[in-house]
């Protein structure tokens, strides 16, 4: 630990210096510590990974750390992750293992994993629920509080829940622990008794109430997820924090104030918008901030450009992109981006269409209603909206080819038995609909009066997108009904939707972000010959989609804008490829800050 005994403050950037992302910035005093963000070096991580290679998860920290993608930070990583022969479930078989031989195959005895007595970090704040702002979380024990706001925490949840949750996908759900012994005597193996991963037993797994259905779901496993706080003001060692909620593409961004007695007071910026449809105006910022920041640790995504488009634009030109639109549209969008959600919907019902989103935005939409229902109306019951039904599995439309969110909006539908348990299977014999109904060994659940739900309601939750879900075919017979939130990653579905004979109108808008590495270049071009191909209509700028779209981020006049009415004393660019422009425009009280310096303040 740095010695801040004199009173100070030092900053260590971890990552997101000269670089688009990977925010971890290290705040410490002589009584404790924070991090801002523990997000993916995104751009890093791609120069070696592919969709093709991926990150070895049994060795995912070590192997990161080697390739500099993650800090060697002490007293944060989870233990297992920093020295996997913690998990032998008998020490004796160590033997069984090359420990001498190659002893870094095991363990990192530079780095000293997180240990409760010597705690380095008592809270890491995360400014946003997007991967270069998260995901490395998914390396810290989970003793270490995660501080954001109730609609990351939300949004976090969503994301693990329709994803299938990788050992560096953890940032919200943490995954079960494996020990490692030896495989069972009978094991049908060549090799019984050799060592492999096992899940730990659990004696008994508690029943969960799902906040959804107010039903209490009994698992396979115990689920277990990370300690979230989401109160917007508190104290943390001596630190006191605020979250100061700010625009950007995701719902729930903040910037976070770190103020102590005696110390400069810190302001991060996280990822700032200020003309999106929702989120303050730059003057409501500075205002809601309300005290003299004095070092100020912005992002500079755009600090070289000078457009200032506005969210309202955007959605004008989707309005006369659709209205010009004969036949079938489809549109490309980021599903966690709500708002944009929002202002598509919009555009669509202008032009009298329906809007058919995915199953991943539908599970995100139904989330924030249950969780806010003032600010999120139900999805089920907005005009004009569907829920595309892919073909999948045996491609026969087949109800059981869909499983978790794609058929509904529970993404856990029961895979346990038990006695007396309300899972979907459960509820679905009770309704006659499914199962065997005089299976004595799993009665029909009873009953129990005031509960909140109707057991036809909780089917209905479980099987909505199956049920009330959009085909290809029904589309194919009125194209010029609807808006298709479509994506590259959808390209097969062109084959459903547009048939092979005859004449196709449809129209591609593309309202998301630009390719920012060359594998996202290389996918534009791929996705450009399949709407060839398919005769479906857009516009190139260059050799790249045109866009209707804004940035998550400030442009410059907006930045210098904010800077100047903030009137920090100093100045860190982060999150920024142009760290040299914020020198240009201010100098004096820029510091440029190199990968892994510390810095007192
Ligand atoms: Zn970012």
């Amino acid at each position: 630990m740095s010695d801040n005994s004199d009173g100070m403050v030092s900053l260590t950037f971890h990552g997101g210096v000269d670089e688009i992302g990977g925010n971890k910035v290290l705040y410490e005093t002589d009584d404790g510590a924070v991090l801002l963000d523990f997000g993916r070096r995104m751009g890093m991580t791609g120069e070696y990974y592919s969709e093709f290679l991926q990150i070895r998860s049994k060795n995912a920290l070590r192997d990161l750390i080697r390739l500099g993608v993650l800090p060697k930070i002490d007293g944060v990583y989870d233990p297992l992750f920093v020295d996997t022969t913690t998990l032998l479930r008998d020490p004796a078989d160590r033997s069984k293992l090359p420990l001498d031989e190659a002893p870094d195959y095991w363990k990192r005895e530079d780095i000293k994993p997180y240990h409760p007595s010597q705690s380095r970090v008592d809270g890491v704040f995360i400014s946003h629920a997007h991967f270069d702002h998260i995901q490395d979380v998914s390396f810290l024990s989970e003793s270490i509080p995660v501080i954001c706001t109730e609609e990351t925490r939300i949004l976090s949840k969503a994301v693990c829940d329709v994803s299938n949750t990788g050992v560096d996908q953890q940032f919200y759900e943490l995954r079960r622990r494996e020990e490692i012994a030896p495989k069972r005597e009978n094991y049908r193996t060549l090799f019984p008794g050799e060592l492999d991963y096992t899940p730990v037993k659990e004696d008994s797994v508690p029943d969960e109430l799902d906040k959804k259905t107010g039903f209490t779901f009994s698992h396979t496993f115990s689920s277990r997820h990370r300690e979230y706080q989401t109160v917007m003001e508190g104290d943390l060692k001596g630190i006191h924090y605020r979250l100061i909620p700010v625009g950007h593409s995701v719902p729930g961004a903040c910037s976070v104030l770190l103020t102590r007695e005696g110390a400069p007071t810190v302001l991060y910026t996280g990822d700032v918008r200020f003309n999106g449809a929702t989120g303050a105006t730059i003057d409501q910022y500075v205002e809601s901030i309300g005290v003299q920041v004095d070092v100020l640790i912005t992002e500079g995504t755009r600090i070289d450009n000078d457009s200032i488009i506005t969210e309202k634009q955007v959605q004008e030109g989707i309005i006369s992109d659709i209205k010009d639109a004969e036949g079938l549209v489809l549109i490309d969008f980021g599903w966690k981006d709500i708002s944009r959600f929002g202002v598509i919907y919009e555009a669509a019902r202008a032009n009298g269409r329906t809007f058919v989103i995915n199953p991943k935005t539908a599970y995100l939409l139904y989330e924030m209603h249950v969780n806010f229902p003032d600010r999120y109306p139900d999805p089920r019951e907005m005009e004009n909206l569907r829920v595309y039904l892919k073909r999948e599995g045996s491609l026969l439309y087949s109800k059981a080819d869909y499983a978790k969110f794609k058929m509904g909006y529970l993404h856990h539908h029961g895979k346990n038995s038990a006695m007396k348990d309300r899972n979907i299977v459960r509820i679905a014999e009770r309704m006659g609909i499914g199962g065997k109904l005089d299976n004595k060994r799993t009665p029909l659940p009873e009953p129990v009066p005031g509960e909140p739900y109707e057991y036809q309601e909780v089917y209905e939750l479980a099987t909505h997108h199956i049920t009330h879900g959009l085909k290809a075919y029904e589309i194919r017979k009125h194209p010029e009904k609807y808006a298709l939130a479509f994506s590259y990653w959808d390209s097969n579905e062109l084959f459903d939707l547009i048939p092979e004979e005859g004449y196709s109108s449809a129209k591609y808008i593309k309202a998301s972000t630009e390719p920012f590495n060359d594998e996202m270049m290389i996918d534009e071009s791929k996705f450009m010959n399949w709407l060839d191909l398919f005769g479906v209509r857009y516009i190139k700028e260059g050799k790249m989609f045109q866009r209707r779209h804004i940035s998550g981020h400030a442009s410059q006049p907006e930045l210098v804008e904010m800077i100047t009415k903030l009137n920090p004393g100093k100045i860190i660019p982060v999150h920024t490829l142009n760290p040299e422009k914020f020198e240009e425009l201010f100098p004096e009280r820029v510091i440029r800050v190199k990968h892994g310096d510390t810095l007192k303040i």
